[in-house]
């Protein structure tokens, strides 16, 4: 063992439990935060960070409400929302309070003895989840939502093939990243990973052909694993149609239907769960990243009588010892709790509304050679832009203006908007003129260039498209 180990843990825990620190501390947590990426995390994450340049180093330190506080005390408005994790904002009151209650109590269960806040929470997700979803697994992530997902879909109907989503995503451990679809995270496990077929998303016909081939080659498929709306994949918000006709569809193979609801649930898209849109009822529903308030991992699968009778006499056959523990099923109570009482599906849908309008007027001036598309449900929202540079410029602009986004340079060209339902109307509106003036800076930016793509492409198509264009410039 290295010496200094008892003494820096000691410096750290001090650290841990300060208050406020001073100019020197702050430094000093800085410069051996970015040390300690580039040599003991990943340097690669510095390339990619928004939050870290020549300019400026950001380093988290605390959040609340619809913010995150850096080191140096700048306070950033949160729109990324940890990809969906802030539903009910940072630290609520009442999912702090529960988690802190339960912790001065019992943090971890036995393992042995009959944990109560388990048998609530399960309870209460059979009421709050539709049609007859009645049992539930608890796990601590959505990547281990879904993996347990597809394990139930192979027990209950024997079958081992899985259909899912070009554009969809489900985690990354081998099970999960099979349901995944893009390649650079799935190329190099390909032989390791599952039966799949992935289909393009928001197209009947594509799934009824793949169900109707699998069943005549042999390899039916036990389960079809979609997101309502897809994340990863874009925010791309299928037919009003589909969801009623893939449901049609899977009954007619007898294939089951799980909804991926890790970033849509939790009332994300203005209803508690997103496929309550269209009321169709899934066999099983994977929860995650909101589903702990923000203050505890936690994530769950619910699912029917039927789906869990493999393992009514053999519970053993899939567990993990962390997930479903008191702390995180406190949090995940005080969240449903919090959900219902300040009506935030209902707000979801209202903020939802008015933001999305907000950006499609904002962006109007600068489309479609800047930003193509503003779109999403609820407050699950995102904005495309013409090309992924300018869309990392974007989000890199919007940075500096106090307003973290979802983007980075691996997939910029869409930007995700996912802020804590509770964002107040200030808050949109600080946003809306932070994306106003840094577009205004791209534009003037952009103008040379997009003047002499306009004389040569628009001009001998389209000379009124060419005024208007040139007006807005
Ligand atoms: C984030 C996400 C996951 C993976 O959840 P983790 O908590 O990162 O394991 C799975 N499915 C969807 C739809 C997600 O957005």
């Amino acid at each position: 063992m290295k010496t200094n180990v008892l003494q820096d843990t000691q410096r750290i825990l001090n650290l841990i439990a300060k208050r406020d620190l001073d100019d020197d501390e702050k430094k000093q947590l800085i410069d051996e935060t970015v040390e300690n990426f580039n040599s003991y995390i990943n340097p690669g994450f510095l390339k990619y960070r928004k939050s870290f340049s020549s300019d400026y180093v950001a380093v988290e330190w605390a959040d609340n409400g619809s913010t995150f506080t850096c080191v140096k005390g700048i306070e950033y408005i949160d729109c990324l929302g940890g990809y969906g994790i802030y539903n009910v904002g940072h630290r609520h009151p009442k999912v702090l309070k529960a988690v802190t209650d339960q912790l001065q109590r019992q943090a971890l269960h036995s393992q042995e003895l009959l944990d109560p806040l388990r048998g609530y929470l399960a309870k209460i997700l059979a009421e709050l989840t539709p049609g007859n979803l009645k049992y539930a697994f608890f796990t601590n992530s959505g990547t281990e939502s879904v993996e347990g997902a597809l394990k139930m879909a192979m027990l209950a109907t024997g079958r081992r093939t899985i259909v899912a989503a070009v554009g969809g995503f489900h985690g990354k451990s081998l099970g999960a990243l099979s349901g995944t679809s893009k390649a650079v995270f799935r190329k190099a496990f390909i032989p390791s990973l599952l039966n799949m077929r992935h289909i393009p998303f928001n197209d009947l016909n594509a799934l009824e052909q793949t169900l109707s081939c699998l069943q005549f080659t042999g390899d039916d498929a036990a389960a079809v694993l979609l997101e309502p709306i897809l994340g990863e994949g874009g925010i791309i918000v299928p037919n009003d149609d589909y969801f009623p006709g893939v449901r049609r569809l899977c009954d007619k193979y007898g294939v089951l239907l799980i909804a991926d609801e890790v970033q849509t649930g939790m009332g994300r898209t203005g209803k508690m769960f997103c496929i309550e849109h269209w009321d169709v009822e899934p066999d099983i529903i994977c929860l995650g990243k909101a589903f702990g308030g923000g203050i505890m991992p936690a994530g769950a699968f619910i699912g029917s009588e039927k789906l869990w009778a493999p393992i009514f006499n053999n519970p053993f056959l899939h567990t993990t010892t962390f997930g479903g523990n008191p702390l995180a099923c406190a949090a995940a109570i005080a969240t449903i709790n919090v959900l219902l009482e300040e009506r935030l599906c209902e707000r979801a849908k209202t903020m939802g509304d008015l933001f999305l309008n907000k950006l499609k007027l904002t962006i109007k001036p600068y489309t479609p050679h800047i930003v193509i598309d503003a779109r999403g449900k609820g407050l699950m929202l995102a904005l495309e832009f013409a090309d992924t540079d300018i869309g990392f410029r974007i989000s890199k602009g919007l940075f500096r203006e106090k307003i973290l986004v979802a983007g980075t340079l691996v997939n910029a060209k869409t930007i995700r908007i996912e802020p804590p339902l509770t964002i107040t109307l200030e808050q949109i509106n600080n946003v809306i003129n932070a994306l106003n003036k840094v577009l205004k800076e791209i534009a003037s930016e952009m103008k040379p260039q997009l003047t002499n793509e306009l004389m040569n492409k628009i001009i001998p198509l389209n000379i009124f498209q060419h005024t208007v264009l040139s007006r807005q410039l």
